[in-house]
């Protein structure tokens, strides 16, 4: 029976929303919040202001727990925190440094490398990560209805040199169990699809999306499974994380990870090898490390070629061959990302 006090609003999310949606709805997503939860004084705020007017701050409790309070250099912050260097224009940095846009065969759908195909499962993410080369991206115009959705998956379908279906975004995990369970039918239903990969910051920045919902339409389908995620510096890696990466491992997920070099948070030889150390110990292999992608805002975290060559060579001094992410940019044009 219904306690008489209770009104709608307090009854609704608790019944709709799981515990991650909660936390994703309660993300931080303002600036002067953010600067204040973590102890930073006034000079800080009106850089972070600015870039969050381009592009807006976001970011979950679970991983603000991970930063340094007091530190405006904690490699996590710096991943989140607008500077007023996001608002220069440097040349050579623009918005769609991947030109994406004339890859889409379809609504929600990227088709550049053979065998692939990348879906946008979702414009949104759990995170806002300063550096991003979609910071611009035209969300609006790649969210498809299941209507869309079907004519999109008829491009797949038709085409049996598609083995690979990669679950992108935003964040593919930030859409509902229901929506992914709904699309992963669908794709599993193909014939010739061999293989399901997601590209996923989520079980990072929220490790508690992991849950019992997601394993069930993940551990469930008969297409092997690869799970990318992206973590820039071994301080991401908490126990949270290190439990989420064993239950994906245990539903029989095959776990990867991508970096982004990026200045001032992994641009030495002992932050990268590290960060390979954490991982593997999470059950998880380095994949790429790549370069940063020229998008307007984010020139302040560049890396040049060189000394990413050297701290690449460093690495290997240091680092069996199996924990050596490889060094690669994406080339618009490039039939697969180009080893550096
Ligand atoms: C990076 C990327 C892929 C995956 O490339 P891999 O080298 O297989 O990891 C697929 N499609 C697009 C559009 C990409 O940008
Ligand atoms: S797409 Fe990835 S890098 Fe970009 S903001 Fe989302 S989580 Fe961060």
């Amino acid at each position: 029976m219904q306690r008489a006090e209770s009104t709608p609003a307090d009854v609704a999310p608790l019944t709709l929303q799981s515990p991650w949606q909660t936390q994703l709805s309660r993300a931080v997503r303002d600036p002067r919040e953010l600067c204040r939860r973590l102890g930073l004084d006034d000079t800080w705020l009106p850089g972070a202001e600015g870039g969050h007017a381009l592009f807006e701050v976001r970011v979950p409790e679970a991983f603000l727990a991970r930063m340094r309070p007091g530190d405006p250099h904690d490699p996590l912050l710096r991943q989140v925190l607008p500077l007023s260097a996001e608002s220069e224009s440097v040349p050579g940095y623009v918005t769609d440094p991947l030109q994406e846009a004339a890859h889409t065969p379809g609504p929600g759908l990227i088709h550049k490398y053979a065998g692939r195909v990348l879906l946008i499962a979702s414009p949104a993410c759990a995170v806002n990560c300063r550096y991003c080369f979609r910071r611009h991206f035209p969300y609006d115009d790649n969210s498809p209805s299941r209507a869309q959705w079907e004519s999109s998956l008829d491009t797949l379908r038709s085409d049996s040199s598609i083995r690979e279906a990669i679950l992108s975004g935003g964040d593919p995990l930030a859409a509902s169990d229901r929506q992914l369970a709904w699309l992963v039918e669908r794709l599993e239903a193909i014939p010739h699809l061999k293989r399901l990969r997601l590209h996923t910051r989520l079980p990072v920045v929220i490790p508690d999306r992991i849950d019992d919902a997601l394993l069930g339409w993940l551990g469930n389908t008969r297409l092997q499974k690869v799970m990318v995620l992206h973590i820039n510096h071994a301080n991401e890696i908490d126990q949270a994380v290190v439990e989420a990466c064993a239950r994906l491992k245990a539903a029989g997920v095959t776990l990867l990870n991508q970096s982004v070099l990026l200045r001032g948070i992994n641009d030495s030889v002992a932050s990268l090898a590290e960060l390979s150390e954490r991982l593997f110990e999470a059950g998880v292999l380095p994949y790429y490390l790549h370069v940063l992608d020229p998008v307007a805002g984010a020139a302040h975290f560049d890396v040049p070629d060189e000394e990413a060559r050297e701290l690449v060579a460093g690495l290997r001094e240091v680092l069996p061959g199996f924990l050596m992410p490889r060094l690669v940019r994406e080339i618009p044009g490039e039939a697969s990302k180009t080893p550096l």
